[in-house]
């Protein structure tokens, strides 16, 4: 395998320092390495470094495979009763008016209008409002599942969670139970932002804390449910707070297994409070895709969102240990336009982002939300790029 040998070449540059040497030796054996030494990764990896061990795991575990899905977002409302800093999406309440705030009939419409698609999944996240509770909620997933029910619901984040259960003084344990009896399937990642309380407390200061987003995820996975997580980076936080953060996801993944997908989220910077923070370059967001795939090695997938990054740097960050570059999307959510992605109505259609990955020599494979392979698109010929198999001559009588 090139990805292996390139490894083997990298460990034979005398220049390589050692310490690093000694992290890339981990890699090639399969070992996990330390919290110091994701740090130095951060601090002392260059790119090329970075990329050959990450390609090195992400080839071992996934080959050439890259997974997407087909699926759709709803976004209930973008009012809120938090007031993140970061947040481009949200509106104060005080600003009603520039807001939406979807029904539950607008929402069961959203999904009909998919009835003739071969979507896979909803992924239903928003702000958060008091008449959005557990029991709006608990109608809405069961009403989803009983119009369609091989639709997979992906739905809401403990941000949300944490919100509805204390206000109908419920523990998590019960919420979360609650939640899969009435058809919820599996959680994003979001709202995990950065765990530790130091910039926690500076950029989301009132919603959940970073423990109670794992608790939430511990209660659903110890029920069998499945799980993503995020992590917010590149704007106040330093280089150990996102080691800090990803240590979490591994011990709490030690434990329960329940984590599928890791996906860091570029911090944008348009029309938030924090506007005056610069963002993080491309070679820093590639390095960050690589550090993320060494260092959670108990997690089978790290997630590019194209629509975040821009399809581009996605195409790159297949050579950084990403493996899934998400959804079909179908212009349906506005979390990435409104922060400043260069995508302003995200949606490519299923030919187009298997072109995507086959450009750049990947194998598209249209998965499931738990990761089944829905279709192959490897060998995959578009029906309406069927050749003919013979050519006539023109003839003349
Ligand atoms: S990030 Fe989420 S919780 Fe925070 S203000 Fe925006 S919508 Fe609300």
């Amino acid at each position: 395998m090139e990805a292996e040998r390139n490894l083997t070449l990298l460990l034979q540059d005398t220049g390589l320092p050692t310490d690093l040497k000694h992290i890339a030796e981990k890699v090639l054996h399969g070992e996990r390495i330390t919290f110091d030494e994701g740090v130095l990764l951060f601090e002392k990896g260059e790119l090329g470094y970075l990329g050959i061990l990450a390609n090195y795991i992400r080839e071992k575990r996934h080959g050439n495979k890259t997974y997407f899905n087909r699926n759709f977002h709803i976004e209930p409302t973008n009012l809120c009763v938090y007031d993140c800093k970061f947040c481009s999406y949200s509106r104060l309440i005080k600003e009603r008016s520039q807001g939406w705030e979807y029904t539950m009939e607008e929402m069961l419409d959203i999904v009909k209008k998919y009835d003739d698609e071969p979507v896979t999944e909803v992924h239903i996240v928003g702000g958060v409002l008091p008449q959005y509770d557990v029991a709006f909620y608990s109608e809405l997933f069961t009403k989803i599942k009983q119009h369609r029910p091989e639709l997979h619901v992906k739905a809401l984040t403990p941000v949300e969670y944490h919100y509805i259960f204390k206000k109908a003084k419920i523990d998590y344990a019960t919420g979360m139970r609650m939640m899969m009896d009435a058809g919820l399937e599996s959680i994003p990642g979001g709202g995990a932002e950065i765990f530790h309380p130091e910039v926690r407390d500076l950029i989301s200061k009132d919603k959940c804390t970073g423990d109670q987003w794992l608790a939430i995820h511990e209660e659903w996975h110890k029920i069998g449910g499945r799980s993503n997580a995020t992590m917010l980076y590149g704007h106040i936080e330093k280089f150990w707070h996102r080691i800090d953060h990803m240590d979490r996801l591994r011990t709490l993944q030690d434990k329960t297994g329940g984590f599928q997908t890791f996906i860091p989220l570029k911090f944008r910077n348009k029309d938030n409070q924090m506007s005056n923070v610069p963002e993080s370059t491309v070679v820093e967001d590639l390095r960050n895709y690589a550090i993320a795939r060494i260092y959670l090695d108990n997690f089978d997938h790290i997630k590019a969102y194209w629509a975040m990054i821009s399809r581009t740097t996605a195409q790159l960050s297949l050579n950084f240990g990403v493996d899934d570059i998400d959804g079909t999307l179908d212009d349906t959510t506005k979390i990435y336009s409104m922060a400043g992605s260069e995508e302003q109505h995200p949606g490519m259609s299923t030919k187009q982002l298997v072109e995507l990955i086959k450009h750049v020599g990947r194998y598209p494979i249209e998965r499931d939300t738990l990761y089944n392979v829905v279709t192959d698109y490897n060998d995959y010929q578009f029906p309406e790029e069927a050749k003919p198999s013979f050519y006539k001559l023109p003839v003349i009588n």
